[in-house]
């Protein structure tokens, strides 16, 4: 029998570190392909599929997850938007999408999408994932037999399991990128000076899809995410406390930043989450250091402000699991070329991140010439069909090479 000192030897091809949709998006193209990899996971495995978070899914990114047969129950459960809405000065601006590049966005939780990949990759590809493990160390990342080892939840025994590669896909606040020697990456940051207030309320959705509401005392909105849930931000100082907005304050700030001319009222009911977020970023470049491969949140932070995280993590996940399984057929040019083909992308979700940020935030800036070259962007993007169009395909997104 084994003893914490004697850690149980094992041996797999790919190491998954995280079973969020980075991880498990990568587990279920390799595990279909045959390629043996085993996924470790902190938490347990009703956690991961009940965290709220995300809910904005592109279209393409959809399609590319249906043909390798994971978005099945997304395609028969999840809604689709054509169109979204702008609210200043009491007025209500559509822009339907319905026609433009990107055309739609299909709205599914973040929790259902990844219940749907933890059933696929486990309970139907009888895929190996262990969950609830704990300190997990990632080891000789740089040689040719990295490994990885974690100690068994149960049973207090350490585990070492070597392979050929470790797929960092553990989130923000993992282990993977820290395992990376300090000056191999160059990490970027960017804040925007504020947060939101991210809250699910339990309450029927009160407007077709997205609203933004642009206000001088901050930003609100309002996203339909289900018959019975709609998720709701409000702009707050960052660093604030989630106890100073009580529900009735809430409730007030968002009833006046979504207000306009003609609009629904507002359905309110209990506040299911509330958790304040500062909106910034990171890119950490390249995303690879020897056989260590981050996708997701491990290598990139994009604050939710046009709902990209998620996407750019599914991206990564499915550009790194073709990579690996080439690289098993003997052809390594997806590997050499995996960083830079995530990053692309990745920087063109930051710029537009950065650029709807000032139309989101400009009116409540405090500072004119934000607030004038703000609403100079709004009216150029409610005005010209060129400007709706390019919006319209960083907003939903395009397959096509950026
Ligand atoms: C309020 C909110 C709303 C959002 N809305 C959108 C949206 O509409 N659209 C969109 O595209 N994105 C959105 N995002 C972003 C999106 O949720 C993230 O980008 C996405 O979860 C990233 O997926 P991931 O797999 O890279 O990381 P995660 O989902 O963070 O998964 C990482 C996993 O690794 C595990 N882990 C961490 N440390 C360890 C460890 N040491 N050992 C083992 N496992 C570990 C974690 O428990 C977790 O399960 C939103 C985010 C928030 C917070």
């Amino acid at each position: 029998m084994s003893s914490p000192a004697e850690p149980v030897l094992l041996r797999t091809s790919v190491v998954i570190i995280g079973a969020g949709p980075a991880g498990l998006t990568t587990a279920n193209v390799l595990r279909a392909a045959g390629v043996d990899c085993v996924v470790l996971e902190a938490e347990s495995r009703e956690f991961v599929e009940q965290r709220p978070r995300a809910g904005f899914i592109e279209e393409w990114v959809v399609r590319a997850l249906d043909r390798r047969g994971l978005a099945d129950r997304l395609l028969e459960r999840a809604e689709t938007q054509g169109q979204f809405e702008f609210r200043f000065d009491g007025e209500r601006h559509t822009v339907p999408t319905a026609q433009l590049p990107g055309r739609r966005h299909f709205v599914y939780p973040q929790p259902l999408l990844v219940t749907d990949l933890v059933a696929s990759y486990v309970d139907r590809a009888a895929g190996d994932a262990r969950f609830g493990v704990r300190d997990v160390r990632l080891h000789d990342i740089d040689g040719e037999r990295p490994a990885v080892s974690w100690t068994d939840p149960a049973t207090g025994v350490r585990h070492r399991i070597e392979c050929d590669f470790i797929a960092g896909c553990d989130g923000a606040r993992g282990v993977s990128r820290a395992a990376i020697p300090a000056g191999k990456t160059l990490l970027t940051r960017y804040d925007h000076g504020v947060a939101w207030l991210a809250l699910l309320a339990e309450a029927p959705p009160s407007a077709d899809g997205v609203v933004f509401g642009i206000h001088g005392s901050g930003f609100g909105a309002h996203m339909a995410r289900s018959p019975e849930v709609t998720r709701y931000y409000l702009q707050v100082a960052p660093g604030e406390d989630a106890a100073n907005w009580p529900h009735a304050r809430v409730w007030e700030a968002l009833h006046t930043r979504l207000a306009a001319a003609g609009a629904r009222p507002l359905t309110e009911g209990p506040l299911l989450e509330k958790v304040v977020l500062d909106m910034h970023n990171y890119v950490v470049e390249p995303m690879t250091y020897g056989r260590l491969l981050l996708a997701g949140d491990a290598a990139h932070l994009v604050a939710p402000i046009a709902a990209k995280g998620m996407n750019l993590a599914l991206n990564d996940a499915l550009l790194l699991a073709d990579a690996l399984i080439a690289h098993y057929r003997g052809d390594d040019s997806g590997l050499a070329g995996y960083s830079q083909a995530c990053l692309r992308r990745v920087w063109q979700y930051l710029e537009f991140s950065q650029w709807l940020s000032e139309v989101l935030h400009g009116a409540s800036s405090g500072d004119r010439f934000r607030a004038g070259t703000a609403s100079a962007r709004l009216r150029r993007l409610l005005g010209s069909d060129t400007a709706a169009r390019a919006f319209a395909g960083l907003y939903l997104g395009e397959e096509a090479d950026l």
